[in-house]
């Protein structure tokens, strides 16, 4: 298929170009044996996005990846922690539409989860540029920005990128309508770069759902994500109109509130609270990975204990699809991968 045969059109929020790389709607269960009297607790599975790779990345690359081949880019370069679910996703759709994917990486603790998105990245045709720390990305990055190269945010999180998730609570809306389940108070979500739960506050207030967005912060200086998280959230808003009115979103009208009690020693440390919330989602058939959604869902349960809501809606943002067919062929670590890399296993 040519480039632009995996392009389509949409007729929702956003009218730009968005390859189908994902498959909608994903799905929203009851977890009734983790629901109390008291609380019910929902979950939205957008780690089925995809059946390749799913998990919150699928989303924003449909909008970024379109409009990176609409401009003619050969390459598209971007940053993330070595082990990035963002890097491994835009490895794999970007190279499923012809593109060349670099990464400048930057260290972080290290764990076999981390290992196995970097192999399974370097395996799809990952070119990895490591870099010792985040003071050192601008330089690397502007060092490989040349003719037909596009620039990829950290984690997807440009106001494109974000349209996704402003769709994606569309999405979610019409799912309420169809009674497939209530209209959430409250939706947990793990907040880093801040896209995901930006678009969907800008989506529920389109939609007129009353729905409050919980992003759980995962990175530190925490005032830093909840700023910039507001801030995307207010351009999200500008940046979709109500079909009916045509006015702007007010970014009064946003429901976005950043909680960061369950972050630990930072991003990527893993804490006690998410080690009990990952065995509380095990028992339910749902894995959880330390660095984001360990913590969210101990914020999703913390907010079903604590009735603060009565209706909860924890967003499952990490990708469910196995990861044994793209660690096929995968470099080992540490004997094989680029210098500097092995850092991370330190
Ligand atoms: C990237 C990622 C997030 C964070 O999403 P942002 O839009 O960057 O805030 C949450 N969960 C998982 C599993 C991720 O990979």
């Amino acid at each position: 298929m040519g480039r632009v045969g995996q392009m389509t059109g949409s007729s929702r929020a956003t009218p730009e170009p968005r390859c189908a790389f994902g498959t909608y709607p994903t799905a929203v269960e009851h977890l009734s044996s983790l629901s109390t009297d008291h609380a019910d607790l929902w979950v939205k599975r957008d780690d089925r996005t995809s059946p390749e790779y799913g998990g919150n990345k699928v989303r924003k690359l449909e909008r970024i990846l379109a409009e990176a081949l609409v401009r003619g880019a050969r390459r598209v370069v971007t940053v993330g922690a070595v082990g990035s679910h963002h890097v491994l996703a835009t490895t794999l759709y970007g190279r499923r539409v012809g593109l060349e994917v670099e990464a400048v990486l930057v260290p972080q603790p290290c764990s076999p989860h981390v290992i196995e998105v970097l192999r399974a990245g370097l395996a799809a045709g990952l070119r990895a540029i490591p870099v010792t720390s985040w003071a050192a990305v601008p330089l690397a990055v502007a060092s490989r920005l040349r003719r037909g190269t596009v620039f990829v945010p950290v984690g997807g999180s440009s106001v494109r990128g974000s349209m996704g998730y402003v769709d994606a609570a569309r999405e979610l809306a019409a799912q309420v309508r169809a009674g497939e389940l209530p209209e959430p108070d409250e939706c947990v979500v793990a907040l880093g770069s801040g896209g995901t739960a930006a678009g969907l506050a800008a989506g529920f207030a389109v939609e007129g759902l009353a729905t409050r967005v919980v992003g759980v912060c995962v990175a530190a200086p925490a005032w830093l994500v909840r700023a910039s998280a507001a801030r995307l959230a207010a351009r999200c808003a500008r940046a979709v109109r109500w079909s009916a009115t045509e006015r702007s979103l007010a970014a009064s009208e946003l429901r976005l509130v950043v909680d960061e009690r369950f972050l630990g020693a930072g991003y990527g440390f893993a804490t006690s609270d998410g080690e009990s919330s990952s065995r509380a989602a095990a028992a339910v058939g749902m894995v959880l990975d330390p660095t984001y959604t360990a913590k969210a869902f101990a914020a999703a349960l913390w907010h079903v204990r604590a009735r603060r809501g009565p209706r909860v809606l924890y967003w499952h943002t990490l990708s469910s699809a196995p990861m044994a067919p793209l660690l096929e062929g995968a470099p080992e670590v540490p004997r094989d991968l680029p210098r500097g890399l092995a850092r991370c296993l330190l």
